[in-house]
């Protein structure tokens, strides 16, 4: 397996950066994680534009082009033969001192991972994924920005934790308001009375690009997508749940806490949503 580090395709076991980097040190650096379909990149532009957003908001300089990144990720998978894939694209603040300050990294480290990608089983989008509502509240925009993708995951991982130890997979993270904000790594929608309903940027998540795909296909469903806040009362309530990720694409949710959502089955409109979104991939349609 070849990674793609700093501009030049080297073997996994010589892929290594310095533990003086930052990215390690401190979680100081941004990522995406993409999807490769037949070959090609999924929604690639809204990715790294994204990262370069990312960046910014941290001050961060990307020390390659747009385009050149797009060039590399299409060069690690080749590399590795990966046609249907996940692509890991990673920006490092770089190698600096022991004390916090960035402006003693000169170099930020680039990488990128073509790999297999890890799925949920497929049992879970026939019967729906049972999550429960964390206690770790998802960290404020006036903290950190959740709609930067940084390298600091552990407000997420402590939910994921949650999760873990109450047998299931997912956790949806509420907001310092104690409205729903996202899960560890989906966004996540509900439907009442046929609308779409989700989380808006200002419940503070990470705008993902499923998310947007969704909301598109729900306009064109008829399903007069609305994004709005959700109590928890509320999300328990729904006629439908489902959440959106990269991986995940869009996988419905049948149990909240110890609460059933609707019939306890995925719901019909989820599954229309699921179809269309099948089909957006196939046409290679961008946002
Ligand atoms: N929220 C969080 C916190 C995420 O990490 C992710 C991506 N794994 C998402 C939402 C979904 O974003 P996307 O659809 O771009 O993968």
């Amino acid at each position: 397996m070849k990674i793609w580090l700093n501009g030049q395709l080297v073997d996994k076991s010589k892929a290594k950066i310095t533990v003086m980097d930052h990215g390690t040190l401190y979680g100081d650096g941004v990522f995406e994680g993409i999807r490769a379909y037949n070959g090609k990149i999924f929604q690639c532009q809204a990715h790294v534009d994204r990262l370069f957003d990312s960046a910014r908001e941290i001050r961060l300089a990307i020390p390659y082009t747009k385009q050149e990144l797009i060039n590399a990720m299409a060069e690690a998978l080749e590399a590795d033969g990966v046609s249907d894939g996940y692509i890991r694209l990673v920006v490092t603040r770089g190698e600096g001192t022991l004390g916090l300050s960035p402006s003693k990294c000169l170099v930020p480290n680039t990488f990128i991972i073509a790999d297999q990608i890890a799925l949920y089983p497929e049992q879970m989008y026939r019967d729906g994924l049972a999550v429960i509502i964390a206690k770790t509240v998802r960290t404020a925009a006036s903290m950190l920005k959740p709609s930067v993708k940084s390298l600091n995951y552990l407000n997420n991982i402590m939910a994921k934790i949650e999760a873990i130890d109450a047998g299931v997979i997912e956790a949806i993270m509420l907001n310092d308001q104690g409205n729903v904000a996202e899960c560890t790594g989906d966004n996540i929608f509900t439907i009442v009375d046929g609308r779409l309903i989700t989380p808006p940027a200002s419940a503070g998540i990470l705008e993902g690009i499923t998310r947007q795909v969704v909301l598109k296909l729900g306009e064109r469903l008829g399903l007069s997508p609305v994004e709005r806040d959700i109590t928890p009362e509320a999300v328990y309530a729904a006629d439908e749940c489902f959440l959106t990720g990269t991986a995940a694409e869009v996988i419905p949710v049948t149990k909240i806490d110890d609460k059933m959502i609707g019939s306890g089955s995925p719901g019909p409109l989820t599954l229309k949503l699921l179809a269309a979104f099948r089909e957006f991939i196939a046409s290679g349609e961008q946002l």
